[in-house]
């Protein structure tokens, strides 16, 4: 892994954990780190909770004011493709901003699934994230019907490829993660292999020096996700091509998501 890919571990609470929650939760997570960094003597990675969009607010509060806190970074799980106007319901980049998030997740199957979110729009929400100094995590991943017929690494190549395309042309020096996350994965307990993750990773990362050049495709983090917990997370960070995770469930409790994010890259603690 190059030096300069610090592993990132971020946690997708979905629409779990009310404000009142998110805090206890995000206390306990950073003193929990806090405690580990203490114990090993290691700097741990880069820990990211994606709260619901009503905790925000109250996520930053608490990170804010708290010394032991500040090293947590938060940040969303959708944005809007538009920065401002008459569009309800929507929430700008420039609000995320301003609340101090630093990472937006843009494509997540769930939102591909049941919000209809093509791979046009998830280019078009990149391309907001990044007008709004937000860092993109471009979720992409296969269905298990796509992997039956095409294999794994096709149909996450064209998501990523749509997405690629149009940072190209607008901002080809920006920095985002991608986050493969197989669609069959994603809450079953049923985690893809660290071989096929890294296969996938593999892929995306030559697509990426392909279409943004080496030193993007160098720069650029991979995560896999899809079931990661605390039982499985050493064995993805062994690959060369992963960098880090997206975690659903698991994120959900601040001692498990402790304790995956506490791994890292090639030394577990
Ligand atoms: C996700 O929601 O992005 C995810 C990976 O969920 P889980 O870890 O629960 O599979």
């Amino acid at each position: 892994m190059a030096l300069t890919r610090i592993p990132l571990i971020v946690g997708n609470w979905k629409m779990h954990l009310d404000h009142f929650q998110a805090i206890a939760v995000v206390q306990k997570l950073g003193y929990t780190l806090q405690d580990a960094r203490h114990s090993y003597g290691v700097d741990g990675a880069e820990v990211v909770v994606l709260p619901p969009f009503t905790d925000l607010r109250s996520v930053q509060n608490v990170v804010a004011g708290e010394k032991a806190l500040r090293e947590l970074r938060f940040g969303a799980q959708d944005l809007s493709v538009h920065d401002a106007g008459a569009y309800t319901g929507e929430v700008s980049g420039a609000f995320l901003k301003a609340l101090e998030c630093r990472y937006v997740l843009v494509g997540h199957s769930e939102r591909r699934t049941h919000h209809g979110e093509t791979d046009e729009t998830v280019a078009a929400k990149t391309l907001a994230a990044l007008r709004h100094g937000l860092v993109p995590i471009v979720c992409v991943g296969e269905t298990a019907e796509d992997l039956a017929v095409h294999g794994a690494a096709a149909m996450p190549l064209a998501q990523l490829r749509a997405v690629l395309e149009a940072v190209r042309t607008t901002a080809p020096d920006a920095e985002l993660v991608v986050a493969y996350e197989p669609v069959w994965a994603i809450g079953s307990g049923h985690a893809a292999s660290p071989e096929q993750a890294q296969e996938v990773a593999a892929a995306l990362r030559a697509l990426t020096a392909e279409l943004l050049g080496a030193d993007a495709a160098g720069a650029t983090r991979v995560l896999y996700g899809g079931s990661v917990n605390s039982g499985n997370i050493a064995a993805f960070l062994r690959e060369s091509d992963l960098d880090g995770a997206l975690v659903g469930g698991a994120s959900l409790d601040a001692s498990e998501f402790a304790a995956i994010a506490r791994f890292q890259k090639h030394v577990g603690v």
